[in-house]
């Protein structure tokens, strides 16, 4: 995942991620934090951003002190769990969303990708005729006969 965030986001992102079985039912529970960076604002001070490289640093450095039981603690809402770790900085939460897995690749985005390289770099992508694209996100694999 850092990887991930690393050449795909390229936003600086600090992640924490426990799993383990629960003890009442046995089945793998897992959480997660994650933490980024937001993008200076525009006409910021060499000061303003040299404070926002301490502060991120600082981020980090508390983001680092989360534990696994902490961060698996069913009874302990995310809400406190970041003013555990965060009460020391101005804390701004937003109104939580729910997640969803979900990628936004589709047979017809690459399909229109594919198309837009000339017929002979196509010829030279396809194997055995037909052109095989996996989904560096989701793992989908998506193959198009030429
Ligand atoms: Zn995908």
């Amino acid at each position: 995942m850092h990887h991930f965030f690393r050449q795909s986001d390229q936003i600086p992102t600090g992640l924490v991620l426990f799993s383990q079985p629960s003890a009442s039912s046995g089945q793998l529970m897992a959480g997660a934090l994650i933490l980024q960076r937001l993008p200076f604002n525009a006409g910021s001070t060499f000061e303003e951003k040299e404070q926002d490289e301490d502060d991120w640093i600082t981020n980090l450095s508390l983001l680092g002190t989360l534990t696994k039981r902490e961060l698996l603690d069913a009874t302990l809402s995310s809400e406190k769990l970041l003013h555990r770790l965060f009460h020391e900085r101005q804390l701004h939460l937003l109104e939580p969303k729910p997640l969803q897995a979900k990628c936004s690749c589709s047979r017809d985005r690459i399909e229109k990708v594919i198309n837009n390289f000339p017929l002979e770099d196509r010829l030279e992508m396809a194997v055995d005729g037909e052109i095989k694209v996996i989904c560096e996100f989701c793992n989908a694999d998506y193959r198009f006969v030429i």
